[in-house]
């Protein structure tokens, strides 16, 4: 950076002697924001693909909103998303202590350099004279920044005031000339002073501003890499001055474009899920939703759409991430889900679903799991969506009124029932894997294409006598998962269903 006041601080190359070091810095007054989570991912796949480190700063200086419990909330949804940072209030560090909170010390420190460096003085006009001061800039056609009043004063009477005990804040004095940074995302970027007032460093009410506290923190972490939203980006250009008024070198700074919704306004709850715990909740994968994050504005230098996150640190770059706004696409998330979803074993995947299906009231049998775990594997774009394909392994009908019943009545389908009854009397155990369930039911195929019977003049009475409906998984995942004593049952009302009894 340089400042025509001869400041000048040089970016660091991208490491040092000391390696990479980046920062996610949420405020802990929230839930974790999809925005933010691609924020934290970016920063984790910058450190870790530079073999650098991941710092997890708590910026709660906002006491009234900031609380344990939303930094706890923080914590597990990024431990999730598997981008547990290197440093932070919870794994602790060598820069320690990582909440804002606990860092006045630093700050203090910090605020009385620049005071005796000559930037930063203190400031005693009360609001109501900034806002009047602000409404006559305005009125004038003036941009309204502060006029410098408090910086024209004697010092002997602002030792005098202080002393007294006035409130005052502390100011910083804005150095003239511009600032320049070269953006890793935007390239060149250049602010002139003229539009930056003196801005607060520290409060009447004894806070510090967030530039302020993120400037110490920054050179205290000796973070080399700010990488954050667009949002920031006018905020950098205060902090570089503040860096170079500390004597500290300036991180380099990479502003990635911030997400919106498909109407392009801001994504917000009228938009659906938009915090990590609503997409976990209706049963996201968190590999899913790193992989759909980091596609949000990182362009592959292939045509691949599908990493992993040990893929995605592998090929991860900041040169291809794009500027323009990235739109949120709940239809590719959930296409990637699905396709993250049919690669759980059936273990993994019938512990997930378990949950939801209990919920719904749906316990299969602990051997029954991974056969209904199977069954609905193929239909799945989210794990919610469980209960309404695996309810059929446990809805109780009267075959009477069941669609297709009236289909039934023929003599092929009681001839079918009869030779499946006999097979599956049997059955080795109640459940089966699907495999050997498989094998049962086409010895019940065999049976009945000896007789003349084949295709859907089988599974059709089969599916309708099991299962109460025309549609569904595959057939032997019922034969496996319903159990052997339902399946007898079922088949024998059919036989009576036919019969006319
Ligand atoms: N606490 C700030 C936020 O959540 C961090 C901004 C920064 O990265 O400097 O927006």
């Amino acid at each position: 950076m340089t400042t025509t006041d001869g400041q000048t601080g040089t970016p660091p190359d991208g490491g040092g002697a000391g390696g990479v070091r980046v920062r996610f810095a949420p405020s802990p007054t929230g839930s974790l924001h999809v925005g933010s989570a691609r924020t934290a991912l970016y920063n984790f796949l910058y450190a870790r693909h530079h073999g650098g480190t991941m710092v997890l700063r708590i910026e709660d200086t906002d006491l009234k909103r900031s609380t344990r419990a939303h930094e706890a909330g923080l914590l597990r949804d990024l431990a999730w998303l598997g981008l547990r940072a290197d440093e932070g209030p919870d794994v602790g560090g060598a820069y320690a202590p990582y909440r804002q909170s606990e860092r006045g010390g630093l700050y203090e420190a910090a605020v009385g350099r620049l005071l005796a460096d000559g930037w930063a003085y203190p400031c005693f006009c009360p609001q109501e004279l900034l806002d009047e001061r602000r409404q006559g800039q305005l009125a004038r056609g003036l941009m309204p920044k502060y006029d410098r009043t408090c910086l024209a004063l004697d010092p002997a009477a602002v030792r005098a005031r202080l002393a007294a005990g006035e409130p005052a804040a502390i100011r910083f004095r804005v150095p003239a000339g511009d600032v320049t940074f070269d953006d890793l995302i935007h390239g060149p970027i250049s602010f002139s002073s003229e539009v930056i007032g003196d801005f607060i460093i520290k409060r009447t009410d004894g806070g510090y501003s967030y530039n302020f506290a993120v400037v110490v923190d920054d050179a205290g972490m000796e973070i080399t890499h700010v990488i954050r939203g667009e949002d920031h980006i006018t905020n950098t250009a205060r902090q570089m001055m503040l860096f170079a008024a500390l004597g500290r070198p300036a991180p380099c700074y990479g502003h990635h474009s911030l997400i919106l919704a498909p109407d392009g306004g801001k994504l917000s709850k009228r938009h659906g899920a938009t915090s990590i715990g609503d997409f976990r909740k209706l049963g996201y994968l968190p590999a899913a939703m790193v992989n759909y994050l980091a596609l949000l504005s990182w362009h592959p230098a292939d045509e691949r759409e599908k990493f992993s996150l040990t893929e995605l640190v592998e090929e991860f770059d900041l040169g291809r991430v794009s500027r323009s706004p990235a739109i949120f696409d709940v239809k590719k998330l959930s296409w990637l889900n699905g396709l993250y979803i049919r690669e759980l074993t059936p273990s993994q995947l019938s512990d997930l679903i378990a949950p939801y299906l209990a919920e719904a009231g749906i316990e299969p049998a602990p051997v029954q799991r991974e056969v209904v775990a199977e069954a609905v594997q193929a239909n799945l774009v989210v794990l919610s969506d469980a209960p309404r394909y695996a309810s059929v392994f446990v809805d109780h009908f009267d075959l009477a009124t069941c669609p297709g019943a009236e289909s039934l009545h023929t003599p092929e389908a009681g001839v079918v029932f009869d030779l499946a009854r006999g097979v599956f009397s049997a059955m080795p155990a109640e459940y089966l894997p699907p495999l050997e369930a498989k094998e049962l039911l086409l010895r019940v195929v065999g049976a009945a294409k000896e007789r003349g019977i084949k295709g859907r003049a089988v599974y059709h009475p089969l599916r309708v006598a099991l299962t109460g409906r025309e549609e569904g998984p595959e057939l032997f995942y019922m034969v496996g998962g319903l159990g052997k004593g339902v399946i007898l049952a079922r088949l024998e009302a059919a036989a009576a269903f036919v019969a006319g009894q």
